[in-house]
């Protein structure tokens, strides 16, 4: 046993990592997540069988190709443990893992070849450095591992930081983010198949606002990921 794995073992004897989701001891060789947690996740299987409600957030708004979403989000429940762990926990491995779990899910499913490049939700660079981490990078970097793509993290920026909007409607939602975020370099996205990802899908209008954004580069298509929808 290497000295390294011997000190490990050795400090989780006094403190056992725990499972995000149950809070029970995490068995030797498996990470924030424990087996069982990770065969009860709520899955939406939406890759096999289409949710027209996610669909119907963009229908009409904006196009796109396939609506991937991982997981279904409870309130209270596992899905909204990890994405508070992934988002405000300092734990960008996480959103790591669960992006390469889902990406070889959709391999497996006949995704293989449906996009040739991945561009997360940029976070405001004043968020960014308050959390220190983009959450929806670190999906990505896991769903691009897997599918073996390049990510282009500087093509979508993020311009305005985000105001209250839970008085909104939802038009004055979309007009609100759409302001929020520029394309830069459309040259680079003219006709490939973006896979725009994101940590959760609420009401769309973020990834609204960033596929209209992407549109704009002329790319032969738009498709979005993302973990959990409410
Ligand atoms: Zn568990």
């Amino acid at each position: 046993m290497e000295l390294k794995e011997y000190f490990a073992d050795f400090v989780s004897l006094f403190f056992p990592a725990i499972c995000v989701g149950c809070d029970s001891p995490l068995p030797k060789g498996t990470q924030h997540i424990c087996p069982s947690c990770q065969y009860n996740l709520p899955k939406t299987n939406n890759h096999k069988a289409e949710i027209a409600a996610f669909r119907e957030k963009f229908d009409g708004i904006v196009s796109v190709a396939h609506v991937l979403v991982y997981c279904n989000f409870h309130k209270r429940g596992l899905v909204q443990k990890l994405l508070h762990e992934l988002k405000y926990n300092n734990c960008p491995e996480l959103g790591e893992m669960l992006g390469r779990w889902y990406a070889h899910e959709l391999l497996l499913n006949g995704f293989a070849e449906e996009f040739d490049l991945v561009v997360p939700v940029p976070l405001h660079p004043s968020r960014l450095k308050q959390r220190g981490y983009n959450q929806s990078m670190a999906v990505s970097r896991g769903v691009a591992e897997v599918f073996k793509l390049p990510i282009a993290e500087e093509y979508l920026i993020r311009t305005k930081k985000s105001s209250t909007m839970t008085k909104m409607n939802k038009v004055e939602r979309i007009l609100n983010m759409q302001q929020s975020y520029r394309m830069m370099m459309p040259e680079r996205l003219k006709d490939q198949r973006v896979l725009l990802i994101d940590d959760v899908l609420t009401t769309g209008s973020t990834l609204i606002a960033c596929a209209e954004q992407l549109h704009l580069a002329k790319p032969k298509s738009v498709s979005i990921l993302t973990l959990a929808a409410a």
